[in-house]
């Protein structure tokens, strides 16, 4: 068994004034039973990652540090999304935890499967706990569907995804550093963190509402999401555009020596409707393909510009360590 980690919870936040307070009086609770226990070690904190959040967030960040010395947070210069803005989490706790947890700042994720996950590290030596959503009764059932057609989607494309887990994970310190070596600029980390390796653990638990504001995931931002997840982690949408296009390129051969052959004999017939369906069809497989090929060639255009994900603002560091200015 390892001594008491130090472990670092990891929020990223948007718009989130409503909740924030919340999430930071359960989440400080648990760590500080778990400190009590000596199952953490006391210099374990908790970080916020303000995703250029248009409302209160950071002051409320900001305020609620001065009283509650868990409290640490990383302000980024502006909004970059939920991957990108964990990832600057991710990156920065590393540096000062021996595992991190990363969870949604609206208390959806039950906060008691906390526990579980560090024991999982400690106990057992797990570098990578995955929290699975047991059940999702509280989601509406387009919301259930639509994740569960997603994972066989992206089964079958060749993806490797945990079913049901979200970002509500743990990872040690080694496998934090490992993720580092993933440059991708795509960044879809359910998809990435499986091809880290080592060894993995499971916490299963209830998945509940949100405690208090919206989704910042409304549909289209959703459909975005799991295309991106499929285009950036797959290649067989193309291979499959590929194959496509040389079975209808077969299939057009023959109806070539058909038709040659139908002349020939002098039964030719006023195929109109057959060509025009046939020009209206190819035309818009040509367009799907030339749209997926496009597809690639904007992901290797943002891969090759090598852009950094985020921007860091402001840090403040956990209270145990002294202060600095991001660089
Ligand atoms: N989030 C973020 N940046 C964004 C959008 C969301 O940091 O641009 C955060 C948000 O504050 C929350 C988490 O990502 O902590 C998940 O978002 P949300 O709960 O709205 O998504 P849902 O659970 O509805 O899929
Ligand atoms: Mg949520």
């Amino acid at each position: 068994m390892k001594e008491s980690p130090t472990l670092g919870i990891v929020v990223p936040c948007y718009n989130e004034e409503a909740v924030i307070g919340e999430t930071i009086s359960q989440l400080s609770k648990i760590m500080k039973e778990m400190m009590d226990e000596g199952l953490v070690s006391q210099a374990s904190f908790l970080m916020f990652v303000n995703d250029g959040s248009r409302d209160r967030t950071w002051e409320l960040i900001e305020e609620n540090r001065k009283s509650n010395p868990l409290v640490s947070g990383v302000k980024l210069s502006g909004n970059v999304g939920h991957q990108n803005a964990l990832l600057a989490g991710l990156m920065t706790a590393k540096e000062l935890a021996d595992c991190v947890i990363s969870i949604d700042a609206d208390l959806q994720d039950d906060v008691k499967a906390i526990r579980e996950f560090v024991v999982k590290y400690k106990e057992e030596g797990c570098e990578i706990v995955y929290g699975v959503r047991q059940s999702r009764k509280t989601d509406t059932f387009f919301k259930r569907t639509t994740a569960q057609g997603f994972y066989r989607f992206m089964d079958r494309m060749g993806v490797k995804v945990t079913y049901n887990h979200a970002d509500y994970r743990l990872m040690s310190k080694r496998a934090l550093h490992e993720l580092e070596r993933f440059k991708e600029v795509n960044l879809f980390l359910r998809g990435i963190v499986p091809m880290i390796g080592f060894k993995t653990g499971i916490v299963f638990y209830d998945r509940l509402d949100r405690f208090a504001g919206e989704s910042k995931y409304p549909l289209p931002k959703m459909l975005a999401f799991a295309f991106e997840g499929i285009t950036s982690l797959s290649v067989r949408p193309i291979r499959f555009v590929t194959l496509m296009g040389f079975g209808l390129s077969l299939v057009s051969l023959f109806a070539v020596i058909y038709a040659v052959a139908s002349k020939l004999l002098g039964n030719t017939v006023s195929g109109w409707t057959s060509l025009i369906l046939s020009v209206w069809f190819l035309g818009g497989v040509q367009l799907l393909a030339l749209g997926l090929i496009g597809e690639y060639i904007g992901k290797i255009y943002k891969e090759v510009k090598r852009r950094p994900l985020y921007i860091v603002d402001r840090l403040l560091l956990p209270e145990s360590l002294p202060q600095r200015e991001a660089d």
